[in-house]
């Protein structure tokens, strides 16, 4: 009789380690952050607003140049 019974050794305690994934870090810098903290320090959440502004900014921008470019190439086929 044949034992089939080639279990893979090892034990089944993947390594514990302390980086789960919720330890993402300051946005801003990378700095480890304490729980719930959304960034380490009042100046990197200050540079995290300014970079969420600018963002908001650039997509206001870029909805502009859209619009633009929609208004320039009606201008350019020309009056009906
Ligand atoms: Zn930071």
């Amino acid at each position: 009789m044949a034992m089939l019974g080639s279990q893979p050794e090892g034990s089944p305690e993947a390594a514990r380690a302390p980086l789960g994934g919720r330890l993402l870090g300051c946005p801003a810098c990378g700095k480890e952050l304490a729980d719930g903290q959304k960034a380490c320090s009042g100046k990197c959440r200050a540079r995290l607003s300014r970079r969420r502004r600018t963002d908001a900014l650039r997509a206001r921008d870029e909805e502009i140049r859209v619009l633009l470019v929609t208004a320039l190439k009606k201008l350019g086929e020309g009056a009906p």
